[in-house]
């Protein structure tokens, strides 16, 4: 993907040191990266890599054990205020009010982040994200696929900046997961927006990202291109360079560098 039209100030993102231990579970180890603006990054990692507790500090829902992040300029910790209003997010673990409709629910979430004329941001992002037909319907009527959709919605509602995005095609079937892929292909293009993916999807990965973090264990594993990592590891996709960190092939890397 091409990001060089979209400005390069500071990065959108700096994370230094993270570390999260959840009473015990070392379940992000110092790890440190950066997203440059108005780039597609993608954070991959087996079951448990630690990507789901990097994104909940990222948008300070979850406090660090030790290290610091800084988001369009903003220290997360002691004045996230000043950017969330910029940033969104989607995450399967984070359902919207199964009883309000879809048109309720993004009604509540355009005011949240008070904006004007409420009504025309609903039908716009409905419109863009097919689900005119569904405003009325309540979220807890909708399929999973649907839900997604809403989810969607209500995660560019603002239009933001930063965007994190965790797993967001997951429960979608190939036609709409693909339209999906596309409708975050244009708007990071019209916006310029940074976005910070995490997905098993690699095809997703290869097609969407400029680069990837890789997670194993609370660590970061690897990082680059997606074409960088393939060519390093001798591979031919994204999805046997994942295998190979996964199943620790690092003699296959030594041999290769
Ligand atoms: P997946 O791909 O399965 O969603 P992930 O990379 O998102 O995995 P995390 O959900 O960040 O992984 O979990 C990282 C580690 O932290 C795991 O060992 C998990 O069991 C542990 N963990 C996550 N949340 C908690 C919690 N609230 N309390 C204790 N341990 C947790």
């Amino acid at each position: 993907m091409d990001s060089s039209s979209c400005g390069t100030a500071s990065p959108a993102i700096q994370v230094s040191k993270l570390t999260k231990d959840y009473s015990g579970t070392m379940a992000v180890k110092n790890i440190s990266f950066t997203v440059e603006r108005g780039t597609i990054v993608g954070l991959l990692g087996g079951n448990g890599a630690g990507k789901t507790t990097t994104l909940s500090m990222l948008l300070g829902v979850l406090v660090p054990t030790a290290g610091e992040i800084t988001i369009l300029g903003a220290n997360m910790l002691t004045e996230r205020h000043r950017v969330l209003p910029r940033m969104n997010f989607s995450s399967p673990y984070v359902g919207m009010p199964a009883r309000l409709t879809v048109a309720e629910n993004l009604s509540i979430y355009a005011n949240l982040y008070g904006l004007k004329d409420i009504k025309n941001h609903v039908h716009r992002m409905a419109e863009g994200l097919a689900l005119t037909e569904l405003l009325k319907t309540p979220v807890g009527d909708l399929s999973a696929g649907q839900k997604t959709r809403a989810s969607l919605a209500k995660a560019l509602i603002n239009d933001p900046d930063v965007l994190l995005l965790d797993e967001p095609t997951a429960s979608l079937d190939p036609d709409t997961a693909d339209w999906v892929r596309g409708y975050f292909e244009a708007y990071h293009k019209k916006a310029c927006a940074t976005i910070l993916l995490a997905s098993h999807n690699m095809g997703e990965v290869e097609r969407l990202c400029h680069n990837v973090v890789m997670m194993k264990a609370g660590v970061i594993a690897d990082q680059g291109s997606p074409g960088g990592l393939i060519s390093r590891y001798g591979r031919d996709n994204l999805e046997d360079v994942f295998l190979d960190i996964a199943r620790d092939a690092s003699d296959v890397r030594e041999t290769l560098s």
